[in-house]
């Protein structure tokens, strides 16, 4: 078996990977990045960018699809229209499609002189001696081993690299959404940039569901909670209700020339308790980093991964690989986007409330800029002392 040597072998080229390794190689480290698929991108997703990834990693505007003006919220009660200023304090979010932002994402590594290595599925870690030393692949149908200073684990939700190094406990129920996606295909392109969410009781089978304007048309999705569902077919036929059924979507849809298969992905919702061991660490999906509420979870995965970044070139500089030391990124991250999500996992947990109730409630509060923190307090000083609320 062919081994190979490297500084940073990083398995996942997503958006947390990519940053990773273009980030690494900036600094000078033989840095490799690994993508199980022949290209990167072809993850499930609904495409939205909150605007503060694309001020915060200036995003080419070649890779965007739809800027958007205008938030459509609709429940079984009413119907409401919100202006992006009004839910974000920014003028726009975007949407764009994965194969075209990772891909560019990717390329940007790849200018600064990481190597990316497509159609290799890692396998493995490696573990010597208590430590990760590496991991073990399959490319074009042979086994390769590569040694690394660091693993870095951007390898998705199930990430076999953390699973493998035993850094990842075994999911729960509760640890995770599910969502099912189709792309709706239009006879003529949308003429603006409108995003449909759509809460309440007439979904409630399936949880929430999303329109989200494309180059093709549009991005349909529904997604739930595990714990609310018996079997995903429940999901998958929810998705085509919607589709077919629900009286608002499927007036914009009407116009569909093809709409595509369905695709299942899951969406973590608990931060893992430990994000590094010795020689490895695990960031975005693989680390459990995204929105318990929105289900958004490219922000947080650049983001960390500009943290790891950082810990990973200071352990490269000090030689220090130890997991004593890679936990400074587990402290980095826990007193800042760590935290918010945490708190907001914790009182999505407290209030108990229905899931749709809550996004509705988020989205409301957002509007009119109160803190979710003081309504979250208030409804949870309500449940103590009235235990019927
Ligand atoms: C249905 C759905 C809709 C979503 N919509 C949005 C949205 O609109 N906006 C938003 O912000 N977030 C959204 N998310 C969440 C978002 O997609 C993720 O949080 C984000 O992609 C995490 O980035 P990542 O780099 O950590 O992981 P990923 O994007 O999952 O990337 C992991 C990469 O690793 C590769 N890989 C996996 N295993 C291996 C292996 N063994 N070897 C080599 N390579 C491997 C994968 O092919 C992939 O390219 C959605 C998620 C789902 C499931």
């Amino acid at each position: 078996m062919d081994t190979m040597n490297c500084d940073v072998a990083v398995v996942g080229a997503g958006p947390a990977g990519c940053v990773v390794a273009r980030t690494c190689a900036e600094a000078g480290y033989n840095t490799i990045l690994f993508e199980k698929n022949r290209v990167p991108g072809l993850k499930v997703c609904g495409g939205f960018l909150e605007p503060r990834i694309i001020e915060e990693f200036e995003i080419d505007p070649r890779v965007i699809d739809y800027h958007i003006d205008r938030f459509f919220l609709h429940t079984k009660n009413h119907n409401a229209v919100l202006k992006a200023s009004d839910m974000f304090g920014y003028e726009a979010g975007a949407t764009m499609r994965r194969e075209k932002f990772d891909a560019w994402l990717a390329d940007k590594a790849v200018e600064a002189g990481a190597a990316l290595h497509t159609s290799s599925r890692c396998l493995r870690s490696i573990i010597k001696n208590g430590k990760v030393a590496g991991i073990k692949l399959a490319a074009k149908k042979s086994k390769k081993e590569f040694k690394a200073k660091i693993t870095v684990a951007a390898d998705g939700f199930y990430s076999t690299v953390a699973r493998s190094a035993g850094l990842i406990p075994k999911y729960s129920k509760k640890d995770f959404m599910i969502g099912f996606q189709r792309e709706v295909y239009l006879k003529t392109p949308l003429d603006k940039g409108e995003v449909h969410v759509f809460l309440g009781n007439m979904i409630s089978r399936c949880g929430y569901g999303w329109l989200f304007p494309k180059m093709h048309g549009f991005t349909a999705g529904v997604g739930s909670l595990a714990t609310q569902l018996t079997d995903t077919k429940t999901l998958s036929n929810g998705l085509n209700w919607f589709l077919e059924k629900h009286p608002v979507c499927s007036d914009l849809v009407k116009n569909a020339k093809n709409i595509s298969k369905p695709k299942l992905a899951c969406i973590p919702i608990s931060q893992h308790r430990n994000l590094s061991c010795n020689g490895l660490v695990t960031v975005g999906d693989a680390a459990g980093q995204v929105s318990p509420t929105t289900g958004g979870g490219i922000y947080y995965a650049m983001k960390a991964a500009e943290i790891v970044s950082e810990v990973i070139i200071q352990s490269l500089e000090t030689g220090d690989n130890s997991k004593e030391f890679l936990r400074r990124y587990d402290s980095k991250w826990r007193v800042t986007l760590g935290k918010d999500l945490h708190f907001e996992r914790l009182l999505f947990d407290m209030s108990r409330i229905h899931y749709t109730s809550w996004q509705e409630l988020m989205l409301l509060i957002n509007k009119n800029l109160i803190s979710s923190t003081l309504v979250a307090f208030a409804l949870f000083c309500l449940k103590t002392a009235l235990p019927c609320f």
